[in-house]
């Protein structure tokens, strides 16, 4: 059973989504601090996270970011203004999605499932003709297999999770290193030419890597 860390200090709201999400199945655990919630993640890992914005004791941001220097548990951020998600977007705090209040509680627990498919916690995540499966490392393009480093796999799955979005060399640095080794620009852009190579080589003219100038990379299947 996978468990549901809500982080929320509206008590109502918390437990008003954790019915819902133990009715689809998944068990929950609620935070009200702030400061309980990195502490708690390092103990007991929960599969995804529900974190909301404005918390006492220590704000949403800054556990996100916190959190992805030692984890990439899913993080749905939850803010309580539109306007203020593009201002997260342009933070690359490294959350998976954002959802805005006042939402409703089965619209969560849609969303959660989403993105605990995309994370691939449970085996072979499929895009189109793009399978890939993190238990093995093994990725194939309409049948073919491409025989990557565990880099390039990591790098392919996080472009697969969102295909179409765009992420930057930072973003994408944040993810494959999260103890922040400190690698270069260039680092990215290189592994990102041999995992293009790779897949040439596999299915000639499948072009599904495409770099955006002055922006990062995106998937399209
Ligand atoms: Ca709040």
């Amino acid at each position: 059973m996978k468990t549901i860390l809500i982080v929320e200090d509206e008590r109502k709201l918390a437990s008003l989504l954790s019915d819902y999400l133990l009715q689809a199945g998944f068990e929950t655990r609620m935070i009200e601090d702030g400061r309980d919630v990195v502490p708690h993640v390092r103990q007991t890992p929960p599969e995804l996270i529900l974190l909301d914005l404005m918390l006492p004791g220590r704000d949403g941001m800054e556990i996100c970011k916190e959190i992805r220097t030692f984890s990439q548990v899913p993080i749905i951020m939850i803010t309580a203004r539109v306007e203020e998600i593009d201002r997260l977007l342009g933070l690359e705090l490294g959350a998976d999605d954002y959802i805005c209040k006042p939402f409703s509680p089965r619209e969560v627990v849609a969303r959660v499932k989403t993105v605990l498919r995309r994370a691939g916690g449970e085996g072979p995540h499929q895009v189109a003709g793009l399978v890939l499966d993190p238990q093995r490392y093994l990725a194939t393009l309409h049948g073919h297999e491409l025989d990557l480093t565990a880099v390039e796999f990591k790098l392919l799955s996080i472009l697969a999770a969102h295909p179409g979005r765009i992420y930057s060399r930072l973003q994408l640095m944040d993810r494959i290193y999260p103890d922040r080794r400190v690698v270069s620009d260039r680092t990215i852009d290189s592994h990102i030419k041999k995992l293009r190579r790779k897949i040439d080589a596999a299915l000639p003219g499948a072009d599904i890597i495409h770099s955006i100038y002055g922006a990062g990379y995106k998937l399209e299947v």
